[in-house]
């Protein structure tokens, strides 16, 4: 059946679950945290929506499962367009050309961009298989909402077949400056893709800026528009903030809507976890086998990104000096291996294993242990549970597109306490300007926040979390899919 809204993301939009008799049943997400859930919220405003994914096959030409299967759940009807990918396809497109080569690039870490097992005609093969099955689905004159890096080049083969489609691309990642998306020897046929879409999407103005200067780097492109950026989105002196952005830009005929949406998180759903009696009960246990002692809270992927081992070392110099600390403050740093099979990944995990180790030898005592390292996913309840029990969040990513963690802590802190120390190099610091915002590349800076944000008085904790709510509050996870939503009316009005 076609669709007026066909929405492409690497991940199916549904947990695929092995029943006892070892049929495969489609679960919906259980959790309306996420960003799925807020995708697929924009299947009730057309008449039929398809979401279009990969699904692994050993045999590709004969997977042994129907590609496209009709769902029904709470979103209402719509089409999964499953394609079907060898696991060397997946490691390929996935593992290697995206995150070893296109992720650290993303992420401003020249040093890590490996070039040399790049194998691009695949990338190219997956991206114009994922543009097919998309332009299969899609009506007429239909919207096709593609997202992030991994499918760099589904907008330029999706004009190609259907020049009827808005096209429109969203970044969930940084976007970096032209001197460092350059190192990408595909860099013009990638920006020439992206130039193929009506509305290209970013987190903050610093990516949708980045993304015009690069594309200004590459070709002609003229900025037809600029507009002064919200004051909610400006965070003084901070790294990331920029004061204007280009929101419209123009390549030959073709203009190109430049949209700033930070992605939130949804608030309410947040809230209520964290006012159920059961986590209340949860946090106060946590509180109680604490003591007196301080709890300071780390979350994050494994990832070099995420700067948990330069964290480590900012707290091992804390204790170092100041002994008074020495019994009276714990670290728990979750750090949650998301891709195991990837030698970098294994890299940082033992570093961080190493650090926490090292400096639990140092100090640890047989009552107090310096740091508590979780290797694995929390759930998001209990989760919820050592976020309200925390003395403070600390946060500090190196390089990060939004950091919904930060979000999240404190959507759930409805006690309005808490300290949020947070990187300026996280995009949600650029709303989050009354978080104790901190460089991570100073040693300085780390060690004199965290120090300062244990010490902090009642006072100015709850003065700084009241802003920092109203900010999550104003950019939740609707607020996103209503900004989302307003940039497609504008070019569906363009295109009419
Ligand atoms: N998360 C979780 N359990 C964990 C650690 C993380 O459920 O043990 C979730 C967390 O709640 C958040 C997401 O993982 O929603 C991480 O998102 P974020 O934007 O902070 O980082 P990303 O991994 O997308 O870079």
């Amino acid at each position: 059946m076609p669709s007026d809204l066909v929405i492409v993301y690497h991940r199916q939009p549904y947990e695929e679950v092995e029943e006892e008799d070892g049929r495969v049943t489609l679960r919906e997400n259980t959790s309306p945290n996420g960003i799925v859930p807020t995708l697929k919220s924009f299947f009730g405003g057309v008449d039929h929506g398809a979401w279009v994914a990969w699904k692994l096959a050993e045999d590709t030409s004969n997977p042994g499962f129907e590609q496209v299967v009709e769902i029904e759940d709470s979103y209402g009807r719509y089409s999964v367009s499953r394609l079907p990918l060898s696991s060397e396809q997946v490691r390929q497109f996935y593992h290697v050309t995206s995150k070893e080569a296109f992720w650290p690039i993303l992420h401003s870490f020249k040093e890590r961009y490996n070039y040399d097992p790049v194998d691009w005609p695949n990338f190219r093969e997956v991206n114009w298989r994922f543009a097919e099955a998309a332009a299969a689905e899609a009506a007429k004159g239909a919207l096709v909402w593609i997202h992030d890096y991994n499918l760099w080049l589904v907008p330029g083969y999706l004009r190609k077949m259907r020049p009827d489609l808005r096209i429109a691309f969203f970044h969930h990642t940084p976007f970096p400056s032209a001197d460092m998306f350059n190192v990408l020897p595909w860099r013009k046929e990638i920006v020439e893709s992206l130039l193929a879409s009506d509305i290209v999407g970013f987190h903050i103005p610093r990516y949708a800026a980045n993304f015009v200067s690069v594309a200004r780097s590459l070709l002609d492109v003229t900025v037809e528009e600029r507009e002064p950026v919200s004051a909610d989105l400006i965070s003084e002196g901070t790294a990331l903030t920029e004061r204007t952005v280009p929101s419209v830009i123009s390549h030959g005929d073709h203009q190109v809507t430049i949209s700033v949406a930070p992605v939130g998180v949804n608030v309410d759903y947040i809230q209520s976890r964290a006012d159920a009696p059961g986590t209340l009960e949860t946090a106060a246990r946590i509180r109680e086998d604490m003591g007196d002692t301080k709890l300071v809270l780390s979350v994050g992927r494994t990832d070099y990104t995420k700067g948990g081992v330069q964290q480590m070392q900012s707290f091992e110099r804390m204790l170092e000096k100041h002994p008074e600390l020495r019994g009276k403050v714990r670290l728990m740093h979750v750090s949650v291996p998301a891709n195991r099979n990837m030698t970098v990944y294994a890299e940082i995990q033992a570093e961080i294993e190493e650090s926490a180790g090292r400096i639990n030898g140092r100090f640890g005592t047989l009552e107090w242990q310096p740091i508590a390292l979780i290797s694995r996913a929390i759930p998001f309840d209990d989760l919820v549970a050592y976020y309200r029990a925390a003395d403070v969040a600390w946060i500090t990513p190196l390089a990060d597109g939004m950091n919904l963690v930060a979000k999240e802590f404190v959507a759930s802190r409805t006690d309005g306490d808490g300290v949020l120390v947070l990187s300026e190099f996280a995009g949600a610091a650029v709303e989050l300007s009354s978080a104790v915002i901190v460089n991570p590349f100073s040693n300085r800076s780390m060690d004199e926040a965290i120090a300062s944000a244990l010490v902090m008085p009642e006072e100015e904790r709850r003065a700084r979390m009241a802003p920092l709510r109203e900010a999550v509050h104003r950019y939740d996870i609707r607020a996103w899919g209503r900004s989302i939503g307003d940039g497609f009316e504008s070019i569906s009005r363009t295109a009419a």
